[in-house]
């Protein structure tokens, strides 16, 4: 079978938005620029140095109907959930919080000289799994699996998994592919992507070219999201600047989406359901 490159489909300028009691974020999946990447439903990076941008946090909010992943970089986030965790998540860890049929949680940012920086993904839960029971997975920097490849490219596993290590989030719907890959200057990274995948790749630190739809080559230069065409690899290579970037795939699952804020089911009716149990106090 002849291997097909995927190349750079379109490329999205984050958007700044505040979220949750006055957070500034940037997101790039989840605005109507691109309001879903099947099974994608949001990508939000937070990075700042400054406490007004963050300090607010997200105050106790429900969710319903998605699984959130968040990866921290700098800086620590504590959270608090009606499953009765508590926890703070730190540098390179990751949090992956299923929804199912309701989950209410807080997550503040702690106040710190290095800021805060990190990511937020929600990926779609299928219709039958959309009300399955709430779990979450907290996983420290240390189980996080490290690559390091002969060029000095260092892949960090997430989850999915990348020339047979394992990331240690399992269990996931979606059987999403995550890796946070740094590539130093002048050297280049390629990557198998099951080709029934959709994916995207972040450009978080410094900048990466990639393939144009032609063939030529496309630099992509940090904070941006690629959309990658279908294909089963991807190459990306850097110039005189090293990059840093997640890469990200997951099986879509074309079905219907109704989306109301934290909440995102498959019809209008299930979302006034979702609003219903909250009024009512039957949510979790
Ligand atoms: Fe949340």
């Amino acid at each position: 079978m002849k291997s097909l490159s995927r190349h750079v489909e379109r490329i999205i300028e984050p958007q700044a938005v505040v979220e949750g009691a006055g957070v500034k974020l940037k997101r790039s999946i989840g605005t109507q620029t691109l309001d879903y990447l099947d099974p994608f439903l949001l990508l939000d990076h937070f990075s700042s140095t400054d406490r007004r941008d963050y300090e607010a946090g997200f105050p106790l909010h429900p969710h319903r109907g998605i699984e959130t992943v968040t990866y921290v970089l700098s800086g620590r986030v504590s959270h608090k959930d009606t499953l009765g965790s508590a926890g703070t998540i730190g540098p390179g860890d990751v949090q992956w919080m299923t929804a199912g049929r309701g989950i209410m949680h807080e997550e503040m940012p702690q106040v710190s000289p290095e800021g805060i920086a990190g990511f937020q993904l929600w990926v779609n839960l299928p219709a039958k799994l959309k009300m399955t029971a709430p779990r979450y997975q907290n996983i420290l920097s240390a189980e996080v699996p490290e690559i390091e490849k002969e060029n000095g490219v260092r892949i960090r596993v997430i989850t999915g998994e990348v020339e047979g290590t394992a990331g240690p989030v399992s269990g996931i719907a979606a059987n999403p592919i995550y890796m946070d890959v740094s590539v130093p200057s002048q050297t280049t990274f390629t990557q198998a992507i099951d080709s029934s995948n959709t994916a995207f790749a972040y450009v978080f630190q410094g900048e990466a070219k990639f393939s144009a739809a032609d063939g030529a080559e496309q630099v992509v230069q940090s904070p941006k999201l690629v959309v990658l065409s279908a294909g089963d690899f991807v190459e990306v290579a850097t110039a005189d600047n090293p990059a840093r970037f997640l890469l990200v795939s997951g099986r879509p699952l074309r079905e219907p989406v109704a989306r109301y804020g934290p909440f995102v089911m498959n019809t209008r009716e299930e979302i006034e359901e979702a609003l219903d149990d909250l009024r009512r106090g039957t949510f979790v």
